[in-house]
C-alpha cells in the first residue's frame, strides 16, 4: 500500500481562496514503513533539529481505481481517519534549497500517524469535519474540511490520474495552519470533533 500526501491544501484567509490557489496540489509519497507502529512512541530521528507536527485528514481507499472522475470518487473510501505528517522541517528546507526531492524528510520511519477509522456514515458530510490536535493538552492546530482548497472528491480525481489507487491506501489531505515542532516527552493527541483517534508520546 501507499501514503499519498498532499501539501498546502488549507488557507486561513477564507475570503481569498481563489487568489491563492495554486495551478494544482502538491502531491508526494510515503512509504509504507514510515507508519508508526500501534502503540509505539515517535522518536525525533537524529538527522534533524526541527521535526513538526502536521495533522491531516485522512482518506482510506477501498477500490481498485484510475482516472476517477471526481463525480464518483465517493465510491472508493468508506472511511475517514486522521493522522499525523511528521515532517523534518530542518532537512526539507535543505533539499527544498537546492531542487531535490524531499522525501528523506517525510518519508523516515515513524513520519506517518495513522489514527482509529471512522465510518463515512457517521459524517453528515465530508466537506464539514472538524478537527484538531492537542500538545500536551493545548490546542495546537484546529481545522475543518471545509477549508480545503481541494475538497476530497476533487483529490481522488487529481491523484488518480498519476497513480492507479488500490484497497488500503492512504490519501494525507494536507494541514491546517498551527504546524509546530515537537520535542521529547510531547504528548500529541488527535480529534475528530469529540472523538480522540490517537494519542502519542514523543521521544
Ligand atoms: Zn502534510
Amino acid at each position: 500500500m501507499k501514503l499519498i500526501c498532499i501539501g498546502r491544501n488549507y488557507t486561513e484567509h477564507i475570503a481569498e481562496l481563489e487568489n491563492e490557489k495554486p495551478d494544482d496540489p502538491v502531491v508526494f509519497l510515503k512509504p509504507d514503513t514510515a507508519i508508526l507502529l500501534k502503540k509505539q512512541p515517535f522518536f525525533i530521528p537524529d538527522f534533524s533539529e526541527d521535526v513538526h507536527h502536521e495533522v491531516e485528514i485522512l482518506v482510506k481507499i477501498n477500490r481498485v481505481g484510475k482516472h476517477i472522475d471526481r463525480k464518483f470518487a465517493h465510491k472508493y473510501y468508506n472511511e475517514i481517519g486522521l493522522g499525523i505528517d511528521f515532517t523534518a522541517r530542518d532537512l526539507q528546507s535543505k533539499l527544498k534549497a537546492k531542487g531535490l526531492p524531499w522525501e528523506k524528510a517525510k518519508g523516515f520511519d515513524g513520519a506517518a500517524v495513522v489514527g482509529k477509522w471512522l465510518p463515512k456514515t457517521e459524517f453528515e458530510d465530508v466537506n464539514a469535519i472538524e478537527f484538531s490536535l492537542k500538545k500536551n493538552d493545548n490546542i495546537v492546530q484546529k481545522g475543518n474540511t471545509s477549508h480545503m482548497l481541494w475538497k476530497i472528491d476533487e483529490l481522488i480525481e487529481y491523484v488518480s490520474k498519476y497513480f492507479t489507487l488500490k484497497i488500503g491506501d492512504i490519501i494525507f489531505t494536507g494541514t491546517p495552519a498551527g504546524v509546530g515542532k515537537v520535542v521529547a516527552n510531547d504528548k500529541l493527541k488527535g480529534f475528530i470533533e469529540d472523538n480522540q483517534l490517537f494519542s502519542i508520546t514523543v521521544k
